[in-house]
């Protein structure tokens, strides 16, 4: 198995010219194992200066740089939209989509994300696919139905064999920003869960796939939930902003 390990930051709406200077410098010396790959997602403005400070500091090869959404259309009368050709030509390599945000305050449906997800795949980048139950469905058992339902409308629409160019971050709503992480146990059985929907349809595939764990990671929290066996990496919210939790978390991994 040679599942990449993935530690993707989700900047949100935060973040400005000094914490991309700063956080390029400290990831400048921050050594990372061979099949570990970092990403930064600032927002849109930000993603020329970000790809420059990579450069300037000869981190191209080892910090990548994502972008938090992007538009299902390729152009057009979209006032306020990104193409994925525009990200693309800025240097971006993951786009972040069906964020349990856009989800549920720009009311994106797995069906929009589905799309979106083919136009991210070709323009050549990588989606990082986001599914998670909120509070009251993990309460009521439905996680496995709601996780199933957000991640066949993206099987139908693109085939399963392209999940080979596809990231999944679980991410539990009610541990996003909330500071109530999963348990390790809990998210490996769920990862365990997502990893064998896919391989009961195409096994190795599914063994290829880098499932990233994502809500309230931290760095005091980050290593047990990496050394579960189907958690390849995290994708971290809040963490991400502080130089200093952040290349702790990167050196975890
Ligand atoms: C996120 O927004 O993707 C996230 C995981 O946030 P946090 O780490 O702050 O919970």
């Amino acid at each position: 198995m040679n599942r990449s390990v993935i530690v993707a930051a989700n900047w949100k709406m935060n973040g400005n010219l000094a914490l991309i200077k700063e956080m390029t410098s400290a990831l400048a010396n921050v050594s990372l194992s061979s099949n570990t790959c970092v990403v930064v997602c600032p927002s849109f403005p930000y993603l020329s200066a970000f790809a420059q400070a990579r450069v300037d500091k000869a981190l191209d090869k080892k910090i990548m740089l994502g972008s938090q959404n992007a538009s299902e259309h390729q152009q057009g009368a979209f006032t306020g939209e990104v193409s994925n050709s525009m990200l693309q030509e800025f240097g971006v390599n993951y786009v972040i989509l069906g964020h349990s945000e856009r989800r549920s305050i720009n009311k994106e449906t797995s069906t929009l994300v589905a799309h979106k997800v083919r136009s991210v795949l070709d323009a050549g980048m990588t989606p990082i696919l986001c599914i998670g139950e909120s509070e009251q469905e993990r309460e009521t058992g439905q996680t496995n139905v709601v996780l199933a339902a957000q991640l066949q409308p993206v099987i139908d629409e693109i085939g399963i064999e392209k999940f080979a160019d596809v990231v999944i971050a679980y991410e539990p709503v009610w541990a996003i920003g909330t500071g109530k992480t999963a348990s390790p146990e809990l998210a490996q059985e769920t990862h365990q869960y997502i990893r064998q929907f896919i391989a009961d349809i195409n096994q190795p595939i599914a063994e290829k796939l880098s499932i990233l764990y994502g809500g309230s990671v931290n760095a005091a929290n980050c290593q047990q939930l990496f050394a579960q066996s189907d958690i390849d990496g995290g994708l971290i919210g809040g963490a991400s902003l502080k130089v200093d939790e952040f290349t702790k978390i990167c050196s975890t991994v």
